[in-house]
């Protein structure tokens, strides 16, 4: 099936008894038992199994072409789960634009259990090679990066990892399936903050991470055991409200993705703007790596810089009156932040720059909303 049809389709589960054409919300946090110890209904206890959340696990396996996918309450609690199935003395390779959070996680908490970290442009897939080390178990990958939409090269970067013997773990919150496929160039795991485009109503939080085939009984197994036992699952109604999403997601990326080109292009001619980091404009460094990698466009989230540095960058955020001044991405309303000032005191981010998630409303609105800006 093409993934429209997967959209709407995936998340039907015959773990639903009822005739109803949506899915039923399963509140109850526990089910009950035969006189024979068994559990005939398939379901013990929430945390373990609720049929909410596998109906959007089995939905997230099919959309990406995995072999399993575990939910949990938010992206975090997804990284969170798949560094604790490494071991103390382990090393991970980070790039050196990623979301903040991640490597924050990695840094001020996993740094304290004895997990190794490097961070290297991962555009420089020599640098890559260099910063493999022999205990090195996971290499991550964000890509595009956030907030410089960078590109990684995907297979390249799976096939180094996969010689040092580490595993490859792809957050593709930025892309979603309707642009980018990780395991089909190699990679293991597909993380996702879900709270971004798979929810893309800014009205739940959520994560999940996807194992390719093959290491559904490894990896996948090792996960399954810190989901069930860690207990960072999300509630059988954020489930169903990511569920309620799912199919809605490829019009409302592709329309994201279309709006974002034409913004790109829209700011790239607009005398107040220093730079515009989108992969889909051709003088992108990575464009053609881009155009191979993200076949369907080249997302909803876009950075740019604003000439005369942080005060009037800041001016263009206040100025917008469509766009909404707000952290976060990948809801159908276009955000706008200045995003140096949420990362923190030691980001890399310059002080000039605004990224803006573009939503499903009409092109030339935003564009008008922006050059307004902008031109005051
Ligand atoms: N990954 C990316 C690319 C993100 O943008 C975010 C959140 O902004 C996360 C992970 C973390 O997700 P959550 O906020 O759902 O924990």
């Amino acid at each position: 099936m093409e993934l429209e049809t997967l959209a709407v389709h995936a998340g039907n589960s015959p773990a639903f008894n009822s005739r109803s054409v949506a899915p039923d919300l399963v509140l109850s946090t526990t089910f009950e038992r035969n006189p024979d110890g068994n559990y005939d209904g398939g379901y013990q206890y929430t945390r373990g199994e609720n049929p909410n959340r596998l109906a959007l696990e089995g939905a997230l396996a099919q959309l990406e072409g995995g072999s399993m996918a575990l939910a949990f309450g938010s992206g975090l609690a997804a990284v969170n789960a798949l560094l604790q199935t490494l071991a103390p003395g382990d090393h991970v390779l980070l790039p050196d634009d990623l979301y903040h959070g991640t490597r924050f996680l990695i840094q001020q908490v996993f740094g304290g259990w004895g997990i190794q970290h490097s961070i290297t442009d991962f555009t420089d897939i020599d640098a890559v090679r260099a910063n493999l080390q022999p205990n090195t178990k996971l290499v991550w990958i964000e890509t595009p990066s956030n907030p410089s939409l960078k590109i990684a090269d995907l297979s390249a970067i799976a096939a180094l990892a996969h010689d040092a013997g580490a595993i490859v773990a792809v957050d593709n919150t930025l892309s979603t399936a309707v642009i980018q496929r990780p395991l089909t160039f190699g990679a293991d795991v597909v993380m996702y903050s879900t709270t971004k485009y798979i929810g893309g109503h800014s009205d739940v939080l959520g994560g999940a991470l996807i194992v390719r085939h093959g290491l559904e009984d490894g990896l996948g197994g090792r996960l399954k055991r810190v989901q069930k036992l860690g207990g960072g699952v999300p509630s059988p109604f954020d489930c169903w409200l990511l569920l309620r999403s799912i199919p809605t997601l490829p019009l409302r990326v592709r329309q994201q993705s279309q709006n974002a080109l034409q913004i790109a292009q829209a700011l790239a001619a607009h005398p107040n703007v220093e730079h515009v980091y989108y992969p889909g404009l051709a003088s992108h460094p990575q464009h053609a790596l881009a155009t191979r990698q993200m076949p369907n466009g080249f997302g909803g989230l876009l950075s740019f810089r604003v000439r005369g540095g942080e005060s009037a960058a800041r001016a263009v955020a206040n100025g917008v009156k469509i766009i909404t001044q707000a952290t976060s991405l990948g809801g159908v309303e276009t955000l706008i932040e200045h995003r140096a000032s949420v990362e923190g005191p030691n980001t890399l981010t310059p002080r000039n720059l605004l990224r803006l998630s573009v939503g499903i409303e009409h092109a030339a609105d935003l564009i008008t909303d922006l050059t307004d800006a902008l031109d005051a």
